[in-house]
């Protein structure tokens, strides 16, 4: 079993989209399983009035050397790694962590395929950043490895955890069934039309192109192939 466990602040964010659909079967199929770790329940209780409540738990703090925006803490975050690592049972376990950075290494399907491909217990461990990011000392004692899911800054790491966690379990031996196997395995082309044949919209028809009720397999198959085959762009 593949085992995730995801650091971040807003766990709500995450879960709706994890349960549902193929990747919420695989956690009922035990294909994988998906660990939470709120880092501000690892905080330590400033002791005065914040946020409207006398017990509130900081997770961060003004950068040193100046600038704007936040910086998260290391500690309660150190914390919450140390909880998940301690689940890791038997030798052969492989763990990786990553922080999630715009600047980190561009995740892409080749990269998915090598996590979704290692053999034995693997853990893997997913920082999700907010605010300016995380203090820098949590990657040097981790040796944990900077990953970005694109060439665009985000509020936060939960969306780039949603991704990794989906590209990577769809790769896994038996989470999809034969008719959603992963599209770079098959044909699958990016334009697909579904009923009716003759879609009616402000008085105007749109009809599915006449290849594809045919029943010509090979033609069908050329065509699907001439409107691009979906998930050819992420290909290294
Ligand atoms: N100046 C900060 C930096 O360069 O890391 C920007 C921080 S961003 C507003 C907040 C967090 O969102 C980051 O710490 C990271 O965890 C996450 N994030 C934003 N864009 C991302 C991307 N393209 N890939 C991965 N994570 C991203």
């Amino acid at each position: 079993m593949l085992n995730f466990h995801i650091i971040t602040l807003f766990p709500e964010t995450i879960e709706a989209y994890l349960q549902a659909s193929i990747l919420g079967r695989a956690q009922k199929e035990k294909k994988i399983k998906i660990s939470y770790y709120n880092p501000r329940d690892y905080a330590e209780t400033v002791g005065k009035q914040m946020a409207g409540k006398l017990d509130y738990k900081r997770t961060d703090a003004r950068p040193y050397g100046g600038g704007p925006g936040m910086v998260m803490l290391a500690e309660p975050i150190l914390k919450a790694v140390k909880k998940a690592l301690s689940k890791v049972k038997g030798k052969k376990s492989s763990v990786k962590i990553f922080i999630f950075s715009p600047s980190g290494k561009l995740f892409d399907n080749n990269f998915a395929d090598k996590l979704a491909h290692i053999k034995g217990g693997q853990h893997i461990v997913l920082i999700c950043g907010r605010y300016e990011g995380l203090d820098a000392r949590v990657k040097k004692i981790f040796k944990a490895q900077d990953l970005s899911v694109g060439p665009y800054v985000l509020t936060g790491g939960e969306v780039p955890a949603m991704i990794i966690v989906d590209a990577i379990t769809r790769r896994l031996p038996g989470v999809l069934g034969k008719d959603e196997s992963i599209e770079e395995r098959r044909v699958a082309s990016s334009e697909v039309y579904t009923r009716p044949e003759v879609l009616v919209f402000n008085k105007k028809k749109y009809r599915v192109p006449k290849v594809l009720l045919s029943g010509h397999h090979a033609e069908i198959e050329k065509w699907k192939k001439g409107r691009g085959k979906a998930g050819d762009k992420s290909r290294g």
